[in-house]
């Protein structure tokens, strides 16, 4: 049974296996051709709480930028930020890097080809070096992401509610996983979840598993997966101060390595707490409201945030942060946050810049 339906699994992948610029397709891999680690794994960091179609661009500039492990671990810290900045989630940039240093420093510039050796690694936790065992290595790792649970749920018909339910979603995903061809089955039910068996409307009557999916059969399949109800988050408020001198120069912040947004570079500002924040500018200027607030929701909170502007005198000696001028700074090294706080606050300046 659990074979037959792997190897259903496997026959509807090998003709509908989305295509994906870190991906060996299922023909290539029968021609020999193995999937690289170092873009798999670029891609499984990448992906963690990001979607596929936000991450082919940076997929493509990393890979043109960093071809190879190697390339990646001597790049500088700054440009590997820059280049991450928009993607979120900015501990995943820095790990990275970290990562990268380990496999060349401890392992010759390969990927360790075990999974408890890839878990050594900065950054890499159970999810990840499964999924690289899987993929890069062939190895029958289970491989368990959020498009997994929900299938899961619904071929058992499991109504128990998510998170409590991922310990029994990870041993029904263990027990279908085949010893053959393991790196494509664990693509393909995420292939499966990601274009038919879909959160709001599963298109059962063309799955591959609809002859054994209890879900289905019981049409309980759109409430599934169960999930325990969020609690609200709450809003914390903050002010950025956007100077400009007259040379064009930016008053910019690089961001403390820890905490969040660590190691990005940003405006600098005020703390982000619950209560109104104080105006403390960096620099004494004539400082005025833009007008508009950047809103922003992090993981565990909704961040509002208050943008001050000034046109700043060439003298001007901030108590914080350093002058970038155009050849070192590129609007689109701002994280999303910062960036819209930037886009707001153009609109202030007299000349629009
Ligand atoms: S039959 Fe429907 S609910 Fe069941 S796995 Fe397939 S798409 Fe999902």
């Amino acid at each position: 049974m659990i074979r037959a339906e792997a190897g259903d699994l496997l026959d509807w992948y090998d003709v509908h296996a989305r295509e994906m610029p870190w991906r060996v397709g299922p023909s290539a891999r029968r021609d020999g051709i193995r999937p690289d680690p170092y873009r798999v794994w670029l891609s499984e960091v990448m992906l963690q709480q990001t979607t596929v179609a936000a991450v082919r661009d940076y997929f493509h500039r990393f890979t043109a930028r960093w071809p190879t492990v190697a390339d990646l671990a001597a790049a500088a810290d700054e440009d590997v930020m820059g280049e991450w900045a928009g993607l979120g989630y900015y501990a995943r940039a820095r790990n990275l890097l970290k990562c990268a240093r380990a496999v060349v420093a401890d392992h010759g510039g390969v990927f360790p080809a075990t999974r408890e050796g890839l878990l050594s690694l900065p950054g890499i936790g159970p999810y990840t070096a499964s999924a690289i065992s899987a993929i890069a290595y062939d190895l029958p790792e289970t491989v368990v992401d959020g498009n997994v649970e929900r299938v899961m749920a619904r071929l058992h018909d499991l109504h128990v509610p998510l998170p409590t339910a991922k310990p029994e979603l990870t041993e029904m995903a263990a027990r279908l996983t085949p010893d053959a061809r393991p790196g494509d089955y664990a693509q393909a039910v995420m292939d499966l979840g990601a274009t038919i068996c879909t959160p709001k409307s599963p298109a059962c009557g063309i799955c591959p598993w609809r002859d054994p999916c209890v879900a289905r059969s019981n049409g309980t399949a759109p409430e599934l997966p169960k999930k325990l109800p969020k609690k609200p988050k709450p809003i914390r408020l903050g002010i950025a101060y956007v100077g400009r001198r007259a040379d064009g120069a930016f008053l910019l912040q690089r961001r403390p390595d820890k905490g969040l947004l660590g190691g990005m570079l940003g405006w600098p500002g005020s703390d982000w707490a619950e209560t109104v924040p104080q105006d403390t500018p960096p620099v004494a200027a004539q400082w005025r409201d833009a007008g508009a607030e950047a809103r922003h929701t992090f993981t565990h909170f909704h961040l509002r945030l208050a943008i001050r502007v000034a046109d700043l005198p060439m003298g001007a000696e901030p108590d914080t942060g350093e002058f970038l001028g155009p050849d070192r700074f590129r609007p689109s090294d701002l994280p999303t946050v910062m960036r819209k706080a930037f886009d707001l606050a153009r609109a202030s300046f007299k000349d629009g810049f």
